[in-house]
This record gives structure tokens, sequence and C-alpha cells, in this order.
């Protein structure tokens, strides 16, 4: 592979995390080919055309990502993708299918609306119909040094939320959905292209919130699989998505950043706040190469009093075990609040080093009270009172240092901004 890549390699970090996103880092440095490569290559006895409805859609689809589990085990034992052939119908095709008809009846996430988004006559609790708008794209530079890396996290923020934060710190986008421009799944995949070539290590999905948003990223990273080098924007296009692209330098770009024996490779990030339904972790799985998931609340109320969302704690527990169950590369995050570390930021960390302790957290300082969590604003909520300053010094230490007695993977990746090595 190109020597591009070689500052990304010779990250410190690898020698620590590397083993445990190991995929990703592959995907990332081109040495293995994205997932959504191998779906595409997947092939399942149907047409486009077929007449099923979801739940029977679903089990098909999940045999078939049995075959693709096949499939990335002979590559990664030395397979090489150009001598399989593309399918006349794929399992990425057919993920493609079935999000398109989950939007009629829509169960993306653990409210199960169950409201035809096709249809757009009533709405659900995201507020959106079929439509995507991105308020902005980027190199990231602040996110964890294994995203960021020396290129950016190639970050595609969404508009709208199915969660309601108080102390939302982008709500500007999350709540206010006619925010950014609209696009469509194609302009996404060329926002994801231009991204990557001009070398950033993933694409980062994010929002507000990406998952009322997953019928238009399956269909982007399907023109990713399916156009790959040939999705060079139009100027049209071009003129269209560069007024979101928020990069203050210029990244040249150059296809080798891209290059996986001739195919457009770059790793899908799912960046959640993990309340997604299990129907859209199924359909995700054949295609997200890494997962950044959530984990806010512990097994109280906080979650209804402050994100106004019910069935918080059994949903992403339940998430996050199936993705473990499933030996998905996973990156947990957990903001630490002022006043919740009893109730919150404890019984995360019991559960995460009882469920799944191999996987590596980020125990994250930077909480500060906005939206309607600033005292000094005029839409102040009252029900935040509690989370109305930054969290103490000692609130801090209490949880990193808990987290150290149950020998939690975090030290690395919690402190590396803040200069931290380890000897
Ligand atoms: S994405 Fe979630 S909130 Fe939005 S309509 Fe679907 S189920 Fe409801």
């Amino acid at each position: 592979m190109s020597d591009v890549y070689n500052s990304f390699r010779n990250l410190w970090i690898w020698k620590y995390l590397g083993e445990r996103v190991a995929w990703y880092y592959k995907v990332s440095a081109n040495d293995a080919p994205a997932k959504y490569l191998i779906a595409k290559r997947t092939p399942v006895p149907l047409e486009s055309s077929s007449d099923y409805d979801v739940e029977e859609g679903l089990k098909i689809y999940e045999r078939y990502t049995e075959e693709f589990l096949r499939i990335k085990r002979d590559i990664e034992n030395g397979e090489d993708i150009r001598r399989l052939e593309t399918p006349r119908y794929s399992l990425l095709d057919m993920a493609k299918d079935l999000v398109w008809k989950i939007l009629r009846r829509c169960v993306f996430c653990r409210w199960r609306c169950k409201v035809d988004r096709v249809e757009g006559k009533r709405l659900g609790t995201c507020m959106l119909d079929t439509v995507s708008r991105v308020s902005s794209y980027f190199h990231h530079l602040g996110e964890e040094l294994i995203f960021r890396g020396t290129h950016g996290s190639g970050t595609i923020f969404f508009t709208s939320c199915n969660m309601r934060c108080l102390f939302c710190q982008n709500s500007d986008i999350s709540r206010d959905r006619f925010n950014g421009i609209p696009v469509t799944p194609r302009q996404l995949a060329q926002m994801a292209y231009i991204l990557r070539l001009e070398g950033v290590h993933n694409i980062n999905w994010v929002g507000g919130e990406p998952t009322p948003h997953i019928h238009n990223i399956v269909t982007a990273i399907w023109h990713l699989a399916y156009e790959g080098f040939r999705l060079k924007p139009s100027d049209d296009d071009l003129d269209h998505i560069l007024k979101v692209k928020h990069d203050y330098f210029i990244f040249p770009m150059d296809k080798r950043f891209a290059d996986y024996k001739g195919e457009f490779n770059v790793p899908m990030l799912f960046n959640t706040n993990t309340f997604l339904s299990r129907e859209s972790l199924i359909i995700l799985r054949p295609l997200i190469d890494i997962w950044l998931p959530d984990f806010k609340y512990g097994p109280g109320k906080c979650s209804i009093r402050l994100s106004r969302t019910p069935w918080y704690w059994e949903t992403v527990t339940e998430n996050l075990k199936l993705l473990y169950e499933w030996g998905e590369n996973i990156v947990i995050r957990h903001l630490i609040m002022p006043n919740h570390v009893k109730c919150c930021s404890i019984p995360i960390i019991d559960w995460i080093s009882r469920n799944t302790p191999e996987i590596p957290v980020n125990l994250m300082d930077q909480y500060r009270p906005e939206h309607e969590a600033d005292p000094h604003s005029p839409i102040f909520n009252k029900d935040a009172y509690d989370i109305a300053r930054r969290p103490y010094k000692e609130e801090l230490l209490e949880v990193w240092r808990y987290a150290e007695e149950k020998k939690l993977i975090f030290k690395e990746i919690t402190f590396e901004k803040k200069g931290f090595m380890p000897p």
C-alpha cells in the first residue's frame, strides 16, 4: 500500500488499541476492503422486484449476512477480492431495498413510530420524512486519535435527532431540522468521496443523530460501492455540496488515499446515541466497519428528565451486547455529567466491566452546560437544575479512578489529548 498513510500507521496509539479495532485500522490503511465492498460481492438469491415483507426480508438478510461473514473471513485469510464476482443481486442491494421498505413504517429507532415517512403525512419523533439535510461536513480534527489520525475524521453532520437532550451541544442542528442543505444519497456519497480523496481515515456518520437517516446512508454506501472512483461530482453537484464543506485548510486530493486493489475504499463509522432498533443494527452489521456508540445514562429516570427518552438503559445495553457478541469494532463514549456520577457513570462502568470489558471507552470530561441547561440562557429549563455547571474535578477523578479499579480500557483514549502517553 502507498506510503501516503505512513504517518497514520506510525501513530503511537495502535500499540495499545490496534488489536481492539483491528478491522477498522486495516480498512483505514487500505490493507483490507471496507465491509461494503464485501457486501457487494455477497450473493442473495432474490431480485430487486422480489416481494417480501420487512420481517421476512430481515430473516433472509440475516441468513446471507452469515455468508458475508464467511467471505470476510476468507479475505482476512488472504483471498483476493478481485477474484470474487459481483452477483446479480447482492447483500448490499438488499440492504438498500430493505431500508426503503422500512421507511414506509419507520422503526429505525426505539421509538418505533411506524409512520410512513415516504408519504410524509404523519411524522415521528425525529420529525423527518425521506429527505436528509447535511448541516456541514469536514475533516474533524477533534475526534479521538484513532479517528482523527493525521488527516482528520470525515465527519458528515445530519440535522434532527430522535432524542431531546436539554444540554445538547449541537442543538442548532439537532433541533432545527431545516438547517443545512438537502442532499440526495448520491451527493452524500460524493461528500464521502471528496473527503476520502483528501485523506480522511473514515466516514463519520453523525448528527444530530444518523439513525433517522439510515435509508440515505445505506443508499450512499451503495453508490460508493458501485460507482467508487466514478463518483466525481458534476459542477452542479459540486456547487451544491461545497456550500456546507467547513474546512479551514485545503487538502490536496490523492486517489491513493482511497485505493484498495483498484476499488474506492473507506471505513464506515457510525457515531450514534445508540437508541437505534435491532432492525437497524441487523441491516448495518455488514456495512459499518466501526461503531462509536454513546452511553449517557444509568438505569434510573435521568434519561427521561434530561433527554425526554424512555427505555434508554434497556435499549442501549441490548444494542451494545449485540454488537459485542457480533465481535464488531467498537469504542464507547461516556460524557461525565455533574451530579450524575452515582446514578449514571458508576452503573455504566459496572455494566461495561461485566458485559463488554474488552471495548475501549472514552470517559469524557468536556461537559459544558449548554442549550436548555445553560443557567444564563433565556431558554434555561428547570429540569436541568443539576447539570447547570461543569463537572467538578473530584467528580471526574471519582469516575476515572473507578474505571481504573474496574480495569476498563480507557486511559489511552481518554487522556491522549492531554498529552498522556503510556510509558
Ligand atoms: S427514525 Fe425513529 S423517531 Fe424517526 S420516525 Fe423512525 S422510529 Fe420514529
